[in-house]
């Protein structure tokens, strides 16, 4: 090990460690192309999530005027079903009452 020559050899990027930095990065061209490039494909992922996210948002506000009534639906349904029931035992008792 002899720092002396580790220090006058040119510093490796520190990503690829492959090929010497370019003078003040941390890193190679090639690997400095690439995050750039990876940089602007993130920017576009970010801008697409958002503009999606926009649209999910804007199709949320409309859902609860929609979903506000399902809880309902159900609520009512079932009293409903119920009314119907005694409504038909009624009319049985009332038959079977003329009848019997
Ligand atoms: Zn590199």
């Amino acid at each position: 090990m002899h720092p002396l020559c580790n220090a006058t050899q040119p510093l490796h990027c520190t990503r690829c460690q492959n090929a010497p930095r370019l003078p003040g990065q941390r890193w190679c061209r090639s690997c400095l192309t690439q995050s750039q490039r990876e940089r602007r494909a993130a920017k576009r992922a970010a801008q697409a999530a958002v503009a999606s996210a926009g649209v999910t948002q804007a199709s949320e506000q409309e859902m609860p005027r929609v979903t506000q009534g399902d809880p309902q639906a159900p609520a009512t349904a079932a009293p409903n079903f119920k009314q119907l029931m005694t409504q038909l035992e009624n009319l049985l008792r009332e038959f079977q009452q003329q009848h019997g």
